[in-house]
């Protein structure tokens, strides 16, 4: 079986199928041969939004994680 061959958006290296990161995104497709790259989109995206399009969305993120966490902390705490 051929393994598909997917094309880093930020540096251009090319990776078989289940390496990297692969994500969809509507009709896109957002492809890193590593996580460095991926983190390289992130701050792009971070940088050249303006907060007011995505201020909001980040801070529910940001919220929704510390939560998890917190509540991985109380299993945690639990268990000992
Ligand atoms: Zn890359």
């Amino acid at each position: 079986m051929r393994r598909e061959k997917y094309r880093c958006i930020v540096c251009g290296r090319v990776f078989p199928q289940g390496q990297g990161i692969i994500i969809k995104y509507q009709d896109m497709l957002l492809s890193f041969h590593s996580s460095k790259c991926a983190s390289k989109f992130l701050r792009i995206l971070l940088e050249t939004t303006p907060y007011s399009d995505l201020g909001k969305h980040i801070k529910r993120i940001h919220e929704d994680l510390v939560e998890q966490l917190k509540m991985l902390d109380k299993k945690r705490a639990k268990k000992i």
